[in-house]
């Protein structure tokens, strides 16, 4: 039988407790609609850099393509740590041979667009990109990504399940 094509997820929407204030994010469309079809290999960046849970929660700061990542109430400043995370971990991803990845929105360190960004004028704007998210898309810039947001609707999963099987044929995974 034909193996499953993998896809990567951030780890919160499988329902694990692994967000900052120790909750998940548990979406039952993504699990229970494209469960079935694929083998998933989870991520979650915060957890892995070694933040712990609970943890403070973070922001985007400053440069729209430099931003920093710093907790909210001690300013504390996690972004070489979660950047040098980020380039170890896409290599280690390479080698399973992923064929998309579906990231949670909003997140600072996941989301792939529309994170919340404060400029040094403390203006806040919906231009951020999460540190991990975009590693991930320099290091695979054809792989199918996708937010959990998006494919509530039936046409944007059913796309983009094509376009990760389409990824998998190319790349000679079937
Ligand atoms: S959004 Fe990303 S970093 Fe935040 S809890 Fe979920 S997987 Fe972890």
């Amino acid at each position: 039988m034909a193996s499953l094509a993998r896809v990567g997820i951030s780890r919160c929407l499988l329902g694990e407790n692994v967000r900052y204030d120790g909750g998940h994010k548990l979406d039952r469309v993504l699990v229970e609609t494209l469960g079935p079809l694929v083998e998933w290999v989870p991520v979650c960046p915060e957890v892995e850099v070694g933040l712990g849970t609970p943890r403070e929660p973070m922001r985007l700061v400053g440069d729209l393509h430099e931003p920093r990542l710093i907790t909210i109430n001690t300013v504390v400043d996690h972004t070489d740590a979660m950047n040098r995370f980020a380039q170890q971990r896409v290599r280690e991803l390479e080698a399973l041979n992923l064929s998309g990845f579906i990231f949670k929105s909003a997140s600072p360190s996941c989301g792939i667009s529309g994170v919340p960004l404060v400029s040094a004028r403390g203006i806040e704007t919906p231009d951020g990109v999460g540190l991990f998210a975009r590693a991930f898309m320099e290091h695979f810039p054809l792989m199918p990504v996708e937010e959990e947001s998006r494919l509530h609707d039936p046409q944007s999963m059913k796309d983009f399940l094509e376009r990760v099987l389409a990824y998998r044929q190319s790349r000679n995974q079937v």
